[in-house]
């Protein structure tokens, strides 16, 4: 899947997530900047391509995103503590949330390393969707699955604050 494939989908999901948190603007802010910077690119799981480790290997793994978004969430403590559970949950849910998109393609990842390995040590890739619904990398459906998502979020935020 493309980084900015992921951009969309962890940036949308950062949306649906301040629906739920109920933080303070600035809080849901940082949250939905933080999963925007964090779900593709180099700061994303993919950062692996530049280190010495299998590409959708360690970084895909879900104890892997738990603990980069603990440990930005401990980071930012320091220096405004305020925004801290923010960013820390902004960046866990981008990485996550890209760790299951990833996990949506042909390929698969070890979402569940270093505890699901075969018979030989081998991480086990985890594959979410049936053969036949399998993502390719480069096509375009998720970023239509993204759109269409957002749209319905879009929709639900209107029809929630028209309640309030
Ligand atoms: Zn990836």
């Amino acid at each position: 899947m493309m980084g900015r494939t992921h951009t969309a989908i962890g940036t949308v999901a950062a949306l649906g997530a301040t629906q739920l948190a109920h933080g303070t603007v600035e809080q849901e802010a940082v949250m939905v900047v933080a999963a925007f910077l964090t779900s593709g690119g180099v700061l994303s799981p993919d950062c692996d391509v530049w280190l010495p480790v299998e590409h959708r290997g360690p970084t895909h793994w879900l104890l892997t995103c738990l603990v980069v978004g603990a440990s930005v969430a401990v980071i930012v403590y320091q220096l405004a503590p305020t925004y801290a559970l923010a960013a820390g949950c902004g960046v866990a849910l981008a990485w996550v949330v890209h760790a299951f998109a990833d996990a949506t393609t042909v390929g698969g990842v070890p979402l569940l390393g270093p505890f699901l390995t075969d018979r030989r040590g081998n991480q086990r890739k985890v594959r979410l969707l049936p053969k036949m619904l399998r993502f390719r990398v480069g096509h375009m459906q998720p970023v239509w699955c993204a759109l269409i998502l957002a749209a319905l979020l879009i929709g639900a935020s209107v029809f929630y604050i028209g309640q309030a």
